[in-house]
């Protein structure tokens, strides 16, 4: 029996702790010592590191927690990532025996060019591609890149708990309800959002299916969003990838 858990870290980030009550494996652990102080709390050991991508609040406490304990590091292997860490591409399957786990891996370019999500059966971690309400802002991949991982992502059962590396959900909503004011799902997930939020809990993980209702950054099909993307860029905009574009570009600088 696994169990899921956040650690917080620094501002906003969520490292991921997959574990069994003995063992546990980190994902992007942006900072060493929340993951090691909770570790050493449960009494768990450490099997596995995964990293989403190169930037530094994803991997900043690597290095640390090898020091403690030597064990894999898998993900992707550009920047300060490459010395320990084993690349993974697309349809590699990492098994980790001491949980035992076998996480997929798809390929997410887009907010970076080596973005990389792990799965599990009915689990998703995501990094800074998808977040809730939102999406990870474009720094190397194109917007085709961006929309392809998506859709990547939109192809998983509805059900898949999507596992996201930040706390960024009512900063996204009060973003999404410009796009589409009158999306009763929004709506309805802004009120539960905010309660969690009071009571100092994460709104992640969500569902695919609440982001496919509420997420304009997944939205690119429906009318209403086409429309306000349109009114936004002052032109027509039809394909996905140009709707898609538009969103994030307006997000960019809302
Ligand atoms: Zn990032
Ligand atoms: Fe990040």
């Amino acid at each position: 029996m696994l169990t899921i858990l956040p650690i917080p870290a620094f501002e906003d980030n969520y490292i991921w702790l997959i574990h069994n009550g003995r063992h546990a494996v980190a994902v992007d652990p942006g900072e060493a010592e929340p993951v090691r102080s909770f570790l050493r709390r449960e009494g768990l050991n450490l099997a596995a590191i995964l990293a989403t991508h190169h930037h530094g609040d994803h991997t900043g406490g690597i290095g640390d927690l090898l020091q403690d304990r030597a064990v894999p590091v898998y993900g992707a292997v550009r920047g300060p990532l490459a010395p320990q860490t084993t690349p993974v591409a697309e349809g590699d399957l990492i098994t980790v025996p001491e949980l035992p786990a076998t996480f997929g891996v798809l390929a997410f370019p887009g907010h970076t060019r080596d973005h990389v999500g792990f799965t599990l059966p009915g689990a998703l971690f995501c990094g800074d591609t998808l977040f809730g309400i939102g999406c990870g802002r474009l720094f190397e991949g194109t917007p085709e890149q961006a929309l392809a991982s998506l859709k990547k992502i939109l192809a998983l059962p509805d059900d898949t708990l999507i596992y996201c590396a930040h706390e960024y959900t009512l900063e996204n909503i009060r973003f999404a309800k410009k796009v589409e004011s009158g999306n009763p799902d929004l709506l309805q997930w802004e009120a539960a959002a905010q309660a969690l939020r009071k009571n100092g809990r994460p709104t992640v993980p969500t569902t695919l299916a609440l982001e496919k209702s509420a997420n304009p950054f997944l939205r690119f099909e429906a009318p209403d969003v086409i429309r306000a993307a349109s009114a936004h860029a002052g032109r027509p905009l039809n394909a996905p990838v140009e709707v898609f574009a538009a969103v994030r570009a307006w997000r960019d600088g809302a």
